[in-house]
């Protein structure tokens, strides 16, 4: 019992304690409590020393947050995610998140002293043979690195997680029941499927899609009137999704863009498909990211990218 008040003391001096600084802090304070009996003044610095290095906000505590947040083992096999460049040591003040790493969202970053940024898609996504300005992504890479400004990429990780893109894309338009529509593992897994409380029309939920993303288009596979119960939700590109769709019985599938060939298919399962574009199907997310990283670190300072914007203009 003698180690109870020095953990509360040590860990409740994090803001935000994670296991591992718990058992940390509990180490610490074991160690703590055997000094303070001998020399209490040794036990005061010792508990000073514990308090700085707890309060100091570090990319590795945000990273360690984000991997509980979006565990990479759900990331697809394929991806590229967590910490891609950065040191985790390194103290952190200003969090950046975006879709992508782009000219103006890395001008920002460095413009307004990010110290690291959390992009939706990695950079870099590809293995590296050699990082030079000969490049685009190494032009980007060495911008960034040359301001010290750490990625972290959740990617697939964040699309798939318990409070990820699709879980709160399936939330965003009505629906319950909410389950994985491939479930991994664990109890999550890519894409989400659901039902509505009340058939709606296929027009009625792009009506749906359109105020709940703020997009004032989407493409339609299918017909306005189809009555629709039970949806499917893939964000970005999840065409490859439309087949478990298709076996699980749903009546719609709203996905943020896809080949032509997946509309075929589609129109010929006579499954509604919904596509609001990339762009609006993922950056809802990006900014709901921002809010959830405030709450969790309120020491720091944390905005979503003001400068990013949909390459596609919708006429
Ligand atoms: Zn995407």
């Amino acid at each position: 019992m003698r180690s109870a008040v020095p953990v509360f003391l040590v860990a409740g001096l994090s803001p935000n304690p994670n296991r591992a600084s718990l058992r940390a802090a509990r180490h610490a304070a074991a160690g703590a409590a055997k000094l303070s009996a001998r020399w209490p003044l040794v036990a005061a610095s010792f508990f000073f020393v514990s308090e700085l290095i707890q309060a100091v906000l570090t990319i590795d505590r945000v990273a360690d947050f984000l991997e509980r947040f979006a565990p990479t083992h759900l990331a697809e096999e394929w991806d590229n995610v967590g910490l891609l460049v950065g040191d985790r040591r390194r103290p952190l003040q200003r969090i950046m998140t975006c879709l992508t790493l782009t000219e103006k969202s890395i001008d920002e970053a460095v413009d307004k002293a990010a110290d690291l940024v959390v992009s939706h898609h990695p950079l870099p996504f590809r293995p590296l043979r050699r990082l030079s300005s000969d490049t685009l992504q190494g032009r980007r890479l060495l911008k960034l690195i040359r301001a010290e400004v750490a990625v972290y990429s959740p990617h697939t990780a964040f699309d798939s997680a318990g409070q990820g893109i699709n879980e709160r894309l399936a939330q965003g338009l009505g629906l319950s029941r909410i389950m994985p529509l491939v479930p991994a593992e664990t109890e999550f897994g890519s894409g989400r499927i659901g039902v509505l409380k009340r058939a709606v029309s296929a027009g009625d939920l792009a009506q749906r899609v359109k105020t709940f993303l703020q997009v004032e288009h989407v493409q339609l596979v299918g017909r306005v009137e189809a009555a629709l119960k039970t949806v499917a939700v893939g964000c970005g590109s999840a065409g490859e999704l439309l087949p478990q769709a298709i076996d699980q019985g749903c009546d719609a599938m709203v996905l943020g863009e896809t080949r032509f060939h997946t509309c075929l298919d589609a129109e010929a399962a006579d499954i509604v498909l919904i596509l609001p574009g990339h762009y609006a199907s993922e950056r809802f997310a990006v900014e709901q990211l921002a809010d959830v990283l405030t709450q969790e670190f309120p020491q720091a300072e944390v905005w979503a990218s003001r400068r990013e914007h949909d390459p596609l203009a919708w006429l």
